[in-house]
């Protein structure tokens, strides 16, 4: 049906596009809530009618299995735009602040405005989520957009762009493709909010052109997720979903595992662990580059050669995998041990299916490790060990927090998604995108028997109105006399607190027992 051939937008067309989504915002269409609703619904259809040609396009941008774009791309944003729908009517009401002896009769409103029109910038990885998902967000605030999809993903951007352009109000919605130029120009635009989704590296260059306009943005990126391996942990389930979140979408995942860190003792039996997963996983290795529909493939030949130059140069020992096939931009689910700090595997995000194992002394080191590079989009711990998680929690920073799961958080209803420093700045997801695009406009409706109260504000000043300010000065607590004990970042005293009522519970337990079996032994004598 579609011709899934990717026209580049004309860079002269594009400041006509930004001018009419501009004029969309000023109908005030989006200004009712019920237009918003009928859009989403929109949006709704757009994705559950073509289903199966998202599948196919994303199948021919990266030979996807069905399988991973259903659960990881198309659903997902199904999900995230039936969230908008569902709620629009709550989020979009005003809120009051809580009361104030000095402001609620001013009648103090929270008006929540749309910004106006925002661009979205979305990287190729899940093009469907991460385009029409904020997309969702962006039209229940009421905003008019432009979508930028990735060039990487030319099938998947033009059936986009043939059903934005079907199902959705072009006054309000419009898709612009292209490359580094069009991008360009579009950066050049003034806009209302930008939302960028991709690398650190394009960040900075959308961040510069925002600032020229002071537009706000928000940066949804990457980095290297690092998982730390408690020797405690349920291996099995840790070298399932381990090795999962490194061969979907073949790593190229913002929050795929990128490396592991393992006490060094216990290197062996997780790698073990991980070849009898991967024997499970594929059972037929050797067919498994030939098997279509099996295994994705890397998105462009340039980034099949930047992760395959990534192995070719590790210092490390290859486990298991390792074959790369240029021409079919294949590179095998590929484990290395033994792997150095300074290793090649080391230097970057990965984003491929190769996962690098770093061993160390214990989990105090691996915190260490994490701590002295960029804070991360995700970090993950396997452990059964609620201190072993609360350490490393307490002790590091990053986008998400997660024990016993990688990946899947970002779909979690209710979390924000978003990351810390270099991983990026801002959140979104549900309410989040929502809130997003959203301006909190502060309002106040004054009576003018106001004035009564705080006329001391008017000229000419006075010694008696200067003196009447006063009123306005709150009483303080007391003076600390100090600072106060502060319990260390393990929260160690909180856990021996829980072992203490543990082990109450079990000591009353035991002697009700015993004094039960007591009695009954008493009576039966
Ligand atoms: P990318 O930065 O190369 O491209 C993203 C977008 O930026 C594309 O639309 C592209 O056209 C545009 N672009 C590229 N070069 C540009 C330039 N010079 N000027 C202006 N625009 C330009 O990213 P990618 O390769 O598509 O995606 C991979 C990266 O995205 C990884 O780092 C990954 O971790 C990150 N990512 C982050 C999230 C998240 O939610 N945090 C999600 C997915 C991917």
């Amino acid at each position: 049906m579609s011709t899934n051939e990717l026209v580049y937008t004309p860079v002269d067309d594009i400041p006509k596009i930004r001018d009419e989504l501009r004029a969309g915002f000023a109908s005030g269409k989006l200004k009712s809530i019920e237009y918003r609703k009928y859009q989403l619904k929109q949006l709704a259809y757009l994705i559950k009618d073509n289903l199966e040609r998202f599948q196919d396009a994303m199948n021919k941008d990266m030979s996807r299995p069905v399988l991973e774009s259903r659960f990881l791309d198309v659903l997902p944003t199904l999900n995230e735009t039936l969230v908008q729908l569902n709620n629009v009517d709550e989020w979009a009401k005003p809120t009051k602040p809580p009361f104030s002896l000095n402001f609620t009769p001013m009648r103090p409103v929270i008006r929540k405005e749309p910004k106006g029109t925002v661009l979205i910038i979305s990287p190729f990885n899940y093009p469907v989520f991460l385009t029409l998902g904020p997309l969702a967000g962006a039209i229940a605030a009421g905003n008019t957009t432009l979508l930028k999809p990735s060039e990487s993903t030319p099938a998947t951007s033009a059936l986009m762009t043939e059903l934005v352009h079907k199902y959705l109000d072009n006054e309000l919605v419009r898709v612009a493709n292209g490359g580094v130029a069009e991008t360009t120009k579009i950066l050049e635009l003034q806009w209302d909010h930008i939302l960028y989704t991709g690398s650190g590296r394009v960040a900075k260059i959308v961040s510069a052109a925002a600032a020229k306009h002071l537009t706000p943005v928000t940066l949804e990126l990457g980095g290297k997720s690092p998982v730390i391996i408690d020797p405690g942990c349920d291996l099995k389930t840790a070298a399932k979903r381990i090795l999962w979140g490194k061969v979907a979408n073949a790593g190229q995942t913002c929050v795929a595992p990128d490396y592991v860190l393992v006490p060094k003792d216990f290197q062996e039996t997780f790698v073990n662990a991980l070849k009898e997963v991967y024997e499970e996983f594929y059972p037929d290795a050797e067919k498994r580059a030939g098997v279509p529909g099996a295994y994705t493939r890397l998105v462009t030949p340039q980034a099949t050669e930047r992760v395959a130059g990534m192995l070719e140069n590790t210092k490390g020992t290859v486990v298991f995998g390792g074959d790369i096939n240029r021409s079919d931009k294949f590179i095998a689910p590929t484990v290395v041990k033994d792997v150095k700090h300074d290793d090649s595997l080391m230097s970057d995000e990965i984003f491929g299916p190769v996962l690098p194992i770093v061993p160390v002394e214990n989990i105090d080191e691996a915190i260490k490790f994490i701590n002295e590079r960029d804070h991360p989009l995700a970090l993950y711990v396997f452990s059964q060990d609620d201190k072993v998680k609360t350490k490393v929690f307490n002790n590091t920073q990053s986008g998400a927090a997660v024990a016993n799961e990688v990946v899947i958080h970002p779909g979690a209803d209710g979390l924000p998604f978003g990351g810390i420093g270099p991983s990026g700045q801002g959140m979104h997801t549900g309410k989040y995108s929502f809130d997003l695009f959203t301006h909190l406009r502060s309002s106040l409706d004054s009576p003018s028997w106001i004035d009564y109260i705080i006329k001391f504000r008017f000229p000419p000043y006075n010694a008696s109105k200067t003196d009447a300010t006063m009123r306005l000065l709150k009483s303080l607590p007391a003076r600390p006399k100090g600072p106060p004990a502060v319990a260390g970042a393990a929260g160690a005293s909180k856990w021996w607190g829980k072992w203490f009522i543990l082990a109450l519970a079990v000591a009353v337990a035991g002697g009700l027992t015993s004094s039960r079996l007591k009695t009954g032994i008493a009576r039966t004598a």
